[in-house]
């Protein structure tokens, strides 16, 4: 069973689906979307016109497990199963048929490595550009999908949440509100639910203004090749100089950054053979 509660004015506007929990260890999206709905339950604040969806725990077995997902990331291969194999293949049907109703997007996300609020940006549309930039985001990610495309047995398996909605017309936004655990998580996807609602007028509140924002376009990935160490205890969004020293490995064999740039979600615990530091390369506005 999922549940959604759906609010929906008097007035035409646009269609707004905010999910929490699409992983089921990420809490701080469904913390943030429980205080919207009770802001609006009790009034204090009130929606202007347009429909909001809201789907505080959009993965609610692997929520309470407390895991990233059950049986299959429910953010990759998002399509409705002819077979549902899965647990979360059950999923699939209800979460497509909301996102098919969505004009825009917001899906909330944590991460493990140590570091704040930031967002996968789509460069695509500038519509969508120009909606991300009024969240109270400062830092962007994006270029992912370029500098590591895969070869996909089938393209549906790079599906999430984002890519479903745009596919059925929506402009949407991945919102990574900080590490799992940080206190001002759920404070911080909060503030850009409101932000988003201000900018679509569904609220009435001063939109947020774009400041100080950085933008990083991926360039490269390091493969953890052997034992090894970071040369310091990188976190997400670490401003690096070319040639800085990034890690070293137990032979002594030396990784470094290919030129200035930021490290992104930097993965601590890598296992020898995985993805170990993601490396982007700061730029204008896409
Ligand atoms: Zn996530």
């Amino acid at each position: 069973m999922i549940k959604s509660v759906r609010y929906e004015t008097f007035n035409e506007g646009q269609h707004l689906v905010v999910l929490g929990a699409v992983h089921g260890n990420e809490k701080c999206g469904t913390a943030a979307i429980e205080r919207l709905m009770a802001a609006l339950d009790s009034e204090k604040l009130v929606l202007k016109k347009g429909t909001l969806t809201c789907v505080p725990i959009t993965n609610p077995r692997a929520y309470e497990e407390n895991v990233r997902f059950c049986e299959r990331n429910l953010n990759r291969a998002l399509y409705v199963k002819d077979e549902p194999q899965h647990y979360e293949d059950q999923i699939d049907p209800i979460l497509c048929h909301i996102l098919e109703q969505a004009d825009v997007l917001i899906d909330l996300h944590s991460y493990a490595s140590e570091g704040g609020l930031f967002s996968f940006l789509g460069v695509s549309n500038q519509t969508e550009i120009d909606f991300c930039r009024h969240l109270t985001v400062q830092n962007f990610v994006y270029g992912w999908g370029d500098a590591f495309a895969q070869v996909l047995e089938d393209p549906r398996d790079a599906m999430g949440t984002v890519e479903y909605a745009r596919l059925h017309g929506a402009i949407a936004t991945t919102i990574e509100c900080g590490q799992h655990l940080n206190a001002d998580a759920a404070d911080k996807g909060f503030q850009v639910l409101l932000a988003g609602l201000s900018y679509l007028e569904m609220i009435d509140a001063p939109k947020a203004e774009p400041v100080d924002q950085r933008f990083v376009k991926m360039h490269s990935v390091f493969m953890k090749e052997e034992e090894g160490e970071f040369a310091q205890p990188w976190k997400h969004y670490d401003e690096v100089s070319e040639g800085q020293l990034l890690a070293t490995y137990a032979s002594g064999k030396e990784v470094r950054a290919p030129q200035a740039g930021f490290i992104v979600l930097p993965k601590t615990h890598a296992t020898v053979g995985t993805e170990w530091i993601f490396f982007g390369v700061g730029t204008d506005c896409p």
